[in-house]
């Protein structure tokens, strides 16, 4: 049986961040080499590539003291030499700021593009326009979207807890992303 039905695919994600007259003017946007055939499928992998970069990037460059106290000392939250957080797990309010902080960030805050896997933020806006409505989907509150698409089951053994009871505090719905996407259909 053919079909003449062209299949949608995703391919531009907008992010616009914060909510109503605390939204931000700028909006960011990221492109994927690969299309998805769902909007919540663009999403899960965009947000679990943006926990990855952030995770590498941020948090967890421990000091060798932090390093060596921790194991010596498992149960201590703080390392008694520099007085930082030995808890490994993402603090996930503060990967919140960094994600709506994202408009005012320079080429050289950002880092490479490589960093995210098939998404790149370094498209022009008329390459948007071109990829065509049908394949943009344009989220809201997206520091709050990027973390209710990350799945607990996909994120690191130490953030899992910590994720769960975020999404569950913030009443993040992994399942319900239709929320966040401001297109029309969706
Ligand atoms: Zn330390």
């Amino acid at each position: 049986m053919s079909t003449r039905r062209k299949t949608r695919m995703y391919t531009c994600v907008v992010l616009g961040f914060g909510y109503s007259e605390d939204s931000s003017l700028a909006h960011v946007w990221f492109v994927s080499e690969c299309g998805f055939s769902t909007p919540q499928n663009a999403l899960r992998d965009l947000a679990l590539q943006m926990y990855g970069k952030y995770k590498a990037n941020n948090a967890y460059q421990k000091s060798a003291c932090c390093t060596a106290f921790s194991k010596n000392s498992p149960d201590f939250k703080f390392c008694p030499q520099c007085g930082k957080s030995i808890d490994p797990s993402l603090d996930f309010d503060e990967y919140n700021v960094w994600l709506i902080h994202m408009t005012a960030y320079s080429v050289d805050e950002w880092g490479p593009s490589t960093e995210l896997d098939g998404w790149s933020p370094w498209v022009s806006f008329w390459d948007v326009i071109k990829a065509g409505e049908g394949s943009i989907i344009n989220i809201s509150q997206s520091e709050f979207c990027l973390i209710a698409a990350l799945d607990p089951q996909s994120v690191d053994e130490e953030d899992r807890q910590q994720l769960i009871e975020y999404q569950e505090n913030n009443n993040l719905d992994f399942e319900n992303l239709s929320n966040f996407i401001d297109n029309p259909e969706h």
